[in-house]
């Protein structure tokens, strides 16, 4: 009752403003938002409230959720801070990630940015995905896909050539009578986490200047509620709108031109809610489990925001009913992969996790790929292990969405000298000046360290699996996904190796060796730290 009459109240609040004239009094805009839903549309979240496991996010709720909030004032636009596909289940991923769009269609998005991932196949896929086209593994083959209902911006990935954003870098929305532009950028960390190809041709400029170009562009024509969505991130602590905001979006946001009113950001899946100067930074952690609820207040007259506030809000059931249209689309796409998603693989006697530690997963793939390529070392990147892999039986669904990413191996023929500086690279020191640890698991040899030393001389012992010590001027056979292989993640002297041969993805890697040894070898105790 009471929830009506406030309804009722804040309509006719609505309707006397714009009785007093078009260009008199103020506005409500709602803005709900989600960052890094990374194509979780099955519900597979939980948050844990006075001791009880509750589940949130997927997009049958999420949808639900949204139109209950749009079915009430003020009205509200749809938005994503980007990485909406990309590293997803396999029920999005098996198809392009073409339901997660179809998703975002239905529960009515406004608009969208690209985070990294969107790029993870390249930009050509990107475009294909969201602008429309064929793909062999999508449910409309031979048909293409239909895209996205709704304007993907991105301002700052350009051409090298002509320094064109390839995409619209803002779209304008009239809402209540008010126009709001929201302008989208990537954070440029994009370029070390993609492999090189895919970006051939083109370039990540820089954000804040991006940003601050167009929001300029804008004024020009009279649109001043501005809202960047920025597939960047930080952290707060605490997490609440006292807490202090640092990283990469803190810095970028003191740059900005202040007729930015609004910063959702993204990429570090973290909550964030609060402000630098005048400027509401926002961000909802990831995979749809929670979203920002913000309120914009716009004056009529000038078109200025005027007050500003957001909620980060868990994204719990309550006593919503899933919606039906968005649930049946998802339920279909489940029946299609079931029959590889559940297909066996091998029983396992124990479980194992991504972080660190005994039954550490990391190990136990860098084996896995070690063991394909028939090399001396290998090295993986935590980045790419998705999941945790648990007992019991294992499926061809759990290895795909620990190694989603369908990189294939490459084997480097590199000196010991070489392999020895990989290591050092996994400490650097930051843009910001801050040291920063990029920790690879190994294969096929153990090392000590000494975290004392400065960065680039830490390794000390590092011996091969038969014990003999690591020799400078040999020559080994390095095994790697082609992500790092190429450089990516910061690890330089990989792409400065050899490349002798490629091999099949590294998730065939993991089946084949899940397939062979199912009680695989203890992989703990590899980097000793001194
Ligand atoms: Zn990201």
């Amino acid at each position: 009752m009471m929830k009506r009459l406030f309804a009722s109240l804040a309509l006719m609040a609505v309707a006397t403003t714009a009785f007093a004239g078009l260009h008199s009094g103020t506005v409500d805009v709602r803005i709900l938002a989600i960052n890094d839903f990374h194509g979780h549309i099955v519900q597979d979240r939980f948050i844990t409230k006075q001791g009880e496991k509750i589940p949130v996010g997927g997009a049958a709720w999420l949808t639900s959720r949204f139109r209950k909030i749009e079915s009430q004032p003020p009205l509200a636009l749809i938005v994503s801070a980007g990485d909406s596909v990309g590293g997803s289940p396999p029920v999005s991923a098996l198809f392009q990630d073409e339901p997660t769009v179809e998703f975002m269609n239905m529960a009515g998005f406004d608009a969208a940015t690209l985070g990294n991932h969107e790029l993870d196949e390249g930009y050509l896929e990107m475009l294909r995905l969201w602008k429309g086209g064929k793909h062999k593994s999508s449910r409309y083959y031979p048909k293409p896909f239909p895209g996205a209902k709704f304007p993907i911006v991105c301002a700052n990935v350009v051409e090298e050539r002509t320094g064109k954003p390839i995409l619209a870098p803002y779209s304008i929305h009239w809402i209540n009578g008010v126009r709001i532009g929201i302008i989208g950028v990537v954070t440029r960390e994009a370029k070390t986490a993609v492999a090189a190809e895919g970006l051939k041709g083109l370039t990540i400029a820089d954000e804040t200047e991006a940003i601050n170009k167009w929001a300029d562009h804008l004024g020009k024509y009279g649109v001043h509620a501005i809202i960047a969505l920025v597939h960047e991130g930080g952290e707060q602590k605490p997490e609440n709108p006292t807490g202090v905001i640092s990283g990469p979006i803190a810095d970028m946001a003191r740059r900005m031109r202040p007729d930015v009113d609004l910063i959702i950001s993204g990429h570090t899946h973290t909550n964030i809610n609060g402000f630098i100067g005048r400027t509401l930074i926002t961000q909802a952690r990831n995979y749809g489990a929670a979203f920002a609820d913000i309120v914009m207040t716009i004056d009529r007259g000038s078109g200025d925001v005027i007050k500003k506030n957001a909620l980060i809000l868990d994204a719990t059931h309550d006593d919503l009913i899933p919606a039906f249209d968005v649930e049946r689309m998802v339920a279909n796409y489940e029946a299609l992969a079931a029959p590889r998603v559940n297909k066996v693989i091998a029983t396992l006697k124990r479980g194992y996790k991504r972080n660190d530690g005994k039954d550490a997963l990391g190990a136990v793939i860098a084996d896995a790929q070690r063991e394909a390529m028939k090399a001396d070392v290998a090295f993986m990147n935590s980045g790419g292990i998705r999941s945790d892999i648990p007992e019991g039986v294992l499926t061809w669904g759990h290895l795909y969405t620990c190694q989603p990413f369908g990189n294939k191996l490459k084997a480097i023929q590199m000196t010991g000298a070489q392999v020895r500086k990989v290591l050092e690279q996994q400490w650097r020191t930051g843009a910001d000046g801050r040291e920063e640890s990029w920790m690879l698991w190994v294969s096929g040899i153990t090392y000590t360290w000494d975290p004392k030393a400065l960065p680039g001389s830490r390794v000390r012992e590092v011996k091969m699996a038969d014990g003999s010590p690591l020799e400078d001027a040999k020559t080994y056979t390095v095994a790697a996904n082609e992500f790092i292989a190429g450089g990516g993640d910061g690890f330089t002297t990989l792409a400065d190796g050899k490349v002798i041969a490629t091999g099949g993805t590294d998730l065939d890697a993991l089946i084949d060796y899940f397939s062979a040894h199912p009680d695989p070898p203890d992989a703990s105790g590899r980097s000793r730290r001194l």
